[in-house]
């Protein structure tokens, strides 16, 4: 396979601590492996999305963008979060293969040469897990950890420690594409999509320079969606716990009626088990409204079908068709 160019896609929020330093080592590295004979990479070109930062990320991107010729800057008209943002990327990139990884470069760029081996080998999809997290906080690794556990409870199936480093062909990259969902989990969406998929290992790195963009409020969201995305095992988690109280309920009923008919004891009705039962409920009720609540919200959400992300400007007109385009298929 020779003669085929990449896009890379690379989602910017506040990044002007990071992106000035991870921008030019990005850079080296595809024209490193472009001059690189061993493998038929021609060309690519570096997507960068602003998605909606408020500190210097956009005149950076345009500066980067006049300097260097791969460099295209995407610019969203605020904060969509990080899936909608390389989502924008991924819906204008037109390459044979399309890499996606984050501004700060956590993810070990190293292993993209891997993943383009994998791509010449026939895979579709070569995706980048963290085989170690090291470098990660313990809350950070303890919360993924729980939360991976949890998802293969709920039967989703998942690609343990991947997140959004990953290649893809053209092909499975439209197949993504025609996911039109509003609440976005990409990585949950890869697995259903079928094609030869690579696994690529890698080390997880400390961030390049700035803070985490991942609010605590922007992980739970995620994590939520991922399940609700995914899943409808907490409502019948409800409806089991329903059944469970109710059956719970009637034996607690004909036991009562036993004592005090078969042995006519003076049962006098005491305080706790009027009580405590009666706020048991009320709080089963109100998880349980509040969790198909969830799922009620996303149907709203998904039925009024708004865009994913909106663009405002790009540093090319070549681009900018590509966002009309994407804009017109809906
Ligand atoms: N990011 C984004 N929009 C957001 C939050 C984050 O585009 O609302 C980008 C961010 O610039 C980075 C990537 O998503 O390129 C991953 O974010 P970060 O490194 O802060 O997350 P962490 O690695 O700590 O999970
Ligand atoms: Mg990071």
């Amino acid at each position: 396979m020779t003669g085929y160019r990449a896009d890379v896609v690379v989602p910017c929020y506040n990044e002007d601590a990071a992106l000035p330093q991870t921008a030019p080592v990005i850079l080296d590295y595809f024209r490193a492996l472009v001059a690189d004979p061993g493998n038929g990479l021609a060309g690519f070109r570096l997507i960068l999305v602003n998605d909606g930062s408020r500190d210097a990320t956009w005149s950076i991107i345009e500066g980067l963008s006049h300097a260097h010729p791969e460099v295209e800057g995407v610019m969203l008209s605020r904060n969509f979060g990080h899936q909608a943002a390389m989502l924008a990327g991924l819906s204008i990139a037109d390459a044979d293969v399309i890499v996606t990884m984050d501004a700060d470069l956590q993810d070990d760029i190293g292993a993209v040469a891997a993943m383009i081996a994998a791509y010449e080998g026939g895979a579709h999809l070569a995706l980048g897990v963290r085989n170690d997290r090291s470098a990660d906080s313990a809350r950070k690794q303890g919360s993924a950890n729980a939360y991976y556990r949890l998802l293969s409870l709920l039967g989703i199936n998942i690609i343990e420690n991947h997140a959004d480093f990953r290649l893809m062909s053209r092909t499975a990259l439209a197949a993504l594409l025609q996911y039109r969902e509003v609440n976005l989990f990409l990585r949950g969406l890869i697995p259903t999509l079928g094609f030869p998929v690579t696994l690529v290992p890698y080390r997880r790195q400390a961030r390049t320079a700035g803070e985490t963009k991942y609010t605590l409020r922007k992980m739970l969201r995620l994590a939520l969606d991922g399940i609700t995305s995914f899943s409808v095992m907490p409502l019948r988690i409800i409806a089991a716990l329903g059944a469970l109280i109710f059956l719970g309920t009637m034996l607690a009923t004909a036991w009562f009626l036993w004592v005090r008919f078969a042995h006519s004891a003076d049962v006098v009705p005491g305080w706790a088990s009027t009580v405590l039962p009666m706020l048991f409920l009320g709080g089963v009720q109100l998880l349980s409204i509040g969790v198909v609540g969830e799922y009620v919200g996303k149907i709203y959400l998904e039925t009024k079908r708004r865009p994913r992300f909106i663009i405002q400007q790009t540093t090319s007109p070549e681009l900018d068709a590509g966002a009309r385009a994407q804009a017109a298929r809906g």
